[in-house]
């Protein structure tokens, strides 16, 4: 299975794509993942993202294009894979449609999550994340039973650069620009999966299925 997931900012993607790799045995590809490691790593890459990122922008089509293409490269790609992040651009999809020719491979479905914005504030900005799993929490609607640490595994959790007001207002401007029109290009090819990302994780999972599999 070859999925990618759309969705502005706090629409869930990362939740999703957890519970797809669980039942679908297939990695996730977070480019958003993939940039922060490089932040915290201190290297050329990361500190080249880490303006765009703090400002809300995308880095450069070239560089996420390169670190896609060498992702996807990767053995444990080849009987499928779930991008997180990725397209985000026309430029982007393109490449990325370029890179799946070369390969004589297809993408099954690109699962669009709607959310209402006042929504997607509220998750962004109560959002916290394990420095050491990566499990997310919300401040109001999950919250960890000891506060500032991770019920799974005990490790310290964070709140994100990006995911302060003013850099969400921006986010979300840049999602409309320059990823939005990514509906219509997956709509034209006839991928669009549209789903309702509002409900809790559990009923979107379900959703998401039932649109993937109509069948089973
Ligand atoms: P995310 O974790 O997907 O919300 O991504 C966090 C930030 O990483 C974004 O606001 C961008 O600055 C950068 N980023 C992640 N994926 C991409 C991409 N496909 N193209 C450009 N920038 C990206």
């Amino acid at each position: 299975m070859r999925i990618v997931l759309l969705g502005p900012p706090g629409a869930g993607k990362g939740t999703q794509a957890k519970l797809l790799e669980e039942r679908f045995g297939i990695p996730q590809i977070s480019t958003g993942d993939i940039l922060r490691q490089a932040v915290q790593d201190g290297t050329p890459l990361g500190m080249q993202a880490k303006q765009c990122m703090d400002r809300g922008e995308l880095v450069p089509d070239s560089v996420i294009i390169d670190i896609v293409a060498a992702r996807l490269a990767a053995e444990d790609c080849r009987d499928g894979f779930l991008l997180d992040g990725f397209p985000r651009t026309v430029a982007q999809a393109e490449a990325f449609d370029a890179m799946l020719q070369r390969r004589q491979l297809a993408l099954d479905a690109t699962v669009d999550l709607h959310v209402p914005r006042a929504e997607l504030i509220e998750r962004l900005s109560g959002r916290r994340t394990c420095r050491q799993c990566g499990h997310m929490f919300h401040l109001r609607f999950d919250p960890p039973s000891k506060q500032n640490v991770c019920d799974e595994c005990g490790g310290v959790l964070y709140q994100r650069d990006d995911d302060c007001e003013e850099t969400i207002a921006a986010r979300m401007e840049v999602y409309e620009r320059q990823t939005a029109p990514l509906r219509e290009y997956f709509r034209d090819k006839g991928l669009l999966r549209e789903v309702d990302g509002s409900r809790d994780s559990g009923e979107v999972f379900a959703q998401i299925l039932h649109r993937l599999l109509p069948a089973g």
